[in-house]
């Protein structure tokens, strides 16, 4: 399987490590990288995309403010640094996302929160109503209250929870390192980046365990720990530098970082996603032509469509009647319902030339179109 793309996915959930988030030596947040980073996710949002981000640094920023002394923490202490940390924590994420005009939803997680079913059901409620109302979630541990026999402790497996729990497509786990390598590159110099990982299987896990340093060894064991819950619940994860200003769009841009593949491609996933978590915001009426040809698995043209209802954006989910009102399918429509208005019953090429356009004349495209029904689950 090839690497995917970061433009297939419609929820994304991305890590930030406190290593990339906290200076430890200033004590204080990174400002200007966070800001680099809020625009990247800003703009994954302003693509429609459901975007979710997983932030550690309470602890961390907790113990810098407070000047604590360098050297392991009692679970007290680390408790009472985050309270203070975490405070702060959501604070400069709310700033920085506010920029680009978006909310911050602050969600604080505990172990049962995410294995409870109950909880679990609630926690997932929550989340997808802050998406539908288009803020950003932003969640870490509950570490004030966390305690040792029954926290994360890391935020790797708990993004990979929170993945699965908002079944998102893609989790994302912004590193200091840009993805996995054959044996620890620190010391081996032979040692190479794999691009796209198929398969957890005990190879791969060995490669994590040999790191040499305490440090990269904790960090991508737990790595591979939350790659094997991704994957299994039919998630994509991938793991980048995230060190670098403008990670995202690195990893757009077709950057190093190593892919860990769900067997469910991102395009079932997408259609999923389509077909079972979007609000519909208007109908499209389409002849019995176009009715076949969706049937046969091609887009939704225009020339296709006899009537348009509803108040939509470009990009929102709408529901595709044949002639008779009965549901074909739904999908998500690339234009607002006014230009659809104008273009239903139309060429493709009078489309473009309608909207002065040049660019794809397709209402539905196939990809964004799920005909019958897909299961949800
Ligand atoms: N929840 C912890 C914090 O915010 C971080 C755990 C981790 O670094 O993975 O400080």
């Amino acid at each position: 399987m090839s690497r995917p793309n970061l433009k297939d996915f419609r929820r994304i959930v991305v890590k930030v490590g406190s290593s990339l988030l906290i200076d430890s030596a200033a004590g204080e947040v990174r400002e200007t990288w966070l800001e680099a980073l809020a625009a990247d996710l800003a703009k994954l949002h302003a693509g429609r995309r459901d975007i979710l981000v997983v932030s550690s640094g309470s602890i961390a920023l907790g113990r810098a403010r407070l000047k604590l002394p360098r050297g392991p923490l009692k679970l007290e202490e680390s408790q009472a640094a985050a309270a203070v940390g975490q405070i702060a924590l959501a604070r400069i994420w709310a700033k920085v996302l506010a920029h680009h005009k978006i909310d911050a939803g602050q969600i604080l997680v505990t172990l049962q929160d995410t294995e409870e079913r109950r909880r679990y059901l609630n926690a997932r409620s929550t989340i997808a109503k802050l998406l539908e109302w288009r803020t950003i979630p932003v969640i870490n541990e509950n570490d004030t209250v966390a305690t040792n026999e029954i926290r994360y402790g890391d935020n790797d497996r708990l993004a990979a929870r929170v993945a699965t729990m908002a079944s998102a497509d893609l989790l994302i786990l912004l590193s200091d390192i840009d993805g996995l390598y054959t044996a620890p590159p620190n010391i081996n110099p032979k040692a190479k980046l794999i691009p796209v990982v198929e398969s957890v299987t005990a190879d791969i896990e060995a490669m994590a365990g040999v790191a040499a340093s305490e440090l990269s060894r904790g960090g991508m064991t737990t790595k591979i720990e939350a790659a094997k819950i991704a994957t299994t619940a039919g998630t994509h994860m991938l793991i980048a530098n995230g060190k670098i200003e403008h990670p995202l769009q690195a990893v757009a841009d077709g950057g190093r970082c190593t892919w860990f593949l769900t067997p469910a491609n991102p395009v079932t996933a997408r259609k999923r996603w389509i077909a079972g978590s979007l609000e519909p915001r208007g109908t499209l009426t389409i002849d019995a032509g176009a009715v076949a040809a969706l049937r046969a698995g091609k887009s939704l043209l225009p020339a296709g469509v006899i009537r348009v209802d509803g108040q939509f954006a470009r990009g929102d989910a709408v529901i595709v009647r044949g002639p008779d009102t009965h549901e074909i399918g739904r999908g998500l429509v690339a234009y607002d319902a006014e230009n659809a208005e104008l273009i239903k019953g139309r060429s493709s090429s009078d489309a473009a030339q309608i909207l002065g356009i040049s660019g794809r004349a397709e209402m539905i495209h196939r990809d964004d179109l799920v005909i019958g029904t897909i299961p949800t689950a």
